[in-house]
């Protein structure tokens, strides 16, 4: 089966087929570097790498483009209030989103390009759209003549007619019509500014995702991606300035993930509600951030809590000790554990898995499903492990089996982390562990003690209760 994705240009899921055979060309749109991320900024960091890795998986090449802009009206009151320049608040966030998305194990984009470091493409794109009547100077901006390109709207299905009524358009007398929207912006005095035949200025937020996509990924790419708030007006106004200028198709496919939601509210700067994630990955395995992200699909909200982080938390534990354990067995291997008879069941069992993890990705990067695929798996491998005579093939299976299906999610199976529980922690889950027992699931029994065995705690039944020490 070929990959479906749901395109929000048509509302629907499509197989995907690349302008190119293998590979695929990519723009995610990146942050505004005034300020760290917050962690909602975090899910179409994830969600967009994963889909990345999964072409990668499937053999394509993969462009991967996102942006970093590094110049707008918040960065300038950001230099103002930090005392510093334009590029050094810029300078200081982008170290700042690196360090803290390298822990999240997220690929190096192909380029990140920066807004300043491209003027000349985007002044050349915006004297494009002059030359062809899409735009307009006044008083030394630039706006775009949305009325001009019949199209808009398609995006995010509106018609201009409908637009034009809808009253949350900003004034701006220099405007010729009310929903035209800005390619260069004057500069004021004392701001940053670049020249151009416009005058002094800056480019407007919009017309540097269709310049750098051009500069970088050509024309027209296969895929365009970014949170569900981009697609009106970001995403409408980036294709009509594209499609206005070049007279092609810009993206073919367009992904947008659903937001992360704080106390039932949309997670961002505005509302005030967010945490950065450099604060959450002060107290939490971005491991964890990584696998909660990826345990809803990507079109459906997520919600931020502390049980939902603890849910993540044991649920990539008990993948982690099930990798652990085969990886175990696989060292202390003395060649007398062959069991043959069963082998090819175990092995076929074990391409069934492949097969349905791939479904899962193939359905529209459903990891959701995938993540309960792998569940499947480590379940599958703890009852193999039980057995009492194995065999060295399968046990290898299992494990490249888990790094494949671990390396497309990003997610890391080696211990990395060596935490400890305190004793209310130990407590709690011996409590749970003799809950499961009672309730005769002796499976989660058995996961709660692997746990506590993988950080050195031993526990010992007794007459009077079951009991623990340290290792
Ligand atoms: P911004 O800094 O607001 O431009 O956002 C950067 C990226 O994060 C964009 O792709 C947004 O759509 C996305 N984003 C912002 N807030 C959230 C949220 N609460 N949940 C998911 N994605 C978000
Ligand atoms: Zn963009």
């Amino acid at each position: 089966m070929s990959i479906q994705i749901f395109n929000t240009l048509k509302r629907e899921k499509e197989p995907f087929k690349p302008l190119k055979d293998g590979e695929v060309k990519m723009y995610v749109c990146g942050p505004t570097v005034y300020n760290y991320i917050h962690i909602g900024n975090a899910r179409p960091i994830i969600v967009f790498d994963t889909v990345r890795r999964y072409f990668t998986y499937r053999g394509y090449d993969v462009k991967f483009v996102s942006n970093f802009t590094d110049v707008d009206d918040k960065l300038i009151r950001a230099a103002n209030e930090l005392k510093l320049t334009v590029p050094e608040v810029a300078d200081r966030f982008i170290g700042a989103y690196f360090d803290d998305v390298d822990q999240l194990n997220v690929a190096k984009a192909t380029v990140n390009p920066r807004v300043t470091e491209n003027m000349d493409e985007i002044i050349q794109m915006i004297n494009t759209l002059i030359e062809k009547g899409y735009a307009y100077e006044s008083a030394g901006d630039v706006y775009f003549r949305t009325k001009k390109f019949k199209d808009y709207g398609k995006l995010s299905g509106q018609e201009l007619s409908e637009l034009q009524h809808g009253a949350r358009v900003e004034y701006n007398e220099r405007k010729q019509d009310e929903l035209d929207f800005t390619l260069w912006k004057a500069a004021k005095p004392g701001e940053i500014f670049w020249e151009s035949p416009f005058g002094n200025g800056r480019p407007g937020w919009h017309i540097e995702c269709s310049a750098l996509a051009k500069k970088y990924l050509g024309e027209t790419i296969d895929i365009h991606a970014g949170g569900q708030d981009l697609v009106f007006p970001h995403h409408e106004d980036e294709i009509a300035q594209s499609e206005a200028a070049t007279g092609k198709t810009f993206a073919n496919y367009w992904m947008h993930n659903a937001f992360l939601n704080i106390d039932g509210e949309k997670m961002s700067k505005s509302l005030g509600n967010f945490i950065t994630l450099h604060d959450v990955l002060k107290d939490n395995d971005p491991n964890v951030i990584r696998f909660f992200m990826l345990s809803v699909h990507y079109r459906k909200p997520i919600t931020l809590n502390d049980a939902i982080l603890e849910d993540a938390k044991n649920g990539l534990e008990r993948l982690m000790i099930a990798y652990q354990n085969i990886d175990h067995r696989i060292q202390t291997d003395d060649g007398e554990y062959v069991e043959e008879t069963h082998e090819d069941e175990w092995l076929e069992q074990l391409t069934e898995l492949k097969q349905a993890f791939e479904d899962d990705m193939d359905d529209d990067f459903n990891t959701a499903n995938a993540i309960t695929t792998f569940h499947e798996l480590a379940k599958r491998a703890n009852i193999y492990l039980a057995k009492e005579t194995v065999s060295i093939n399968v046990l290898r299976e299992f494990l490249s089996m888990m790094r494949l299906f671990a390396e497309v999610l990003g997610l890391k199976l080696e211990n990395t982390q060596t935490d400890s529980l305190d004793d209310s922690e130990v407590e709690a889950l011996i409590e749970e562990r003799l809950q499961a027992r009672n309730e005769r699931n002796f499976a989660r029994a058995d996961e709660i003690r692997d746990i506590l065995k993988e950080k050195n705690i031993i526990l010992e039944d007794t007459a009077q209760g079951t009991r623990f020490r340290r290792g």
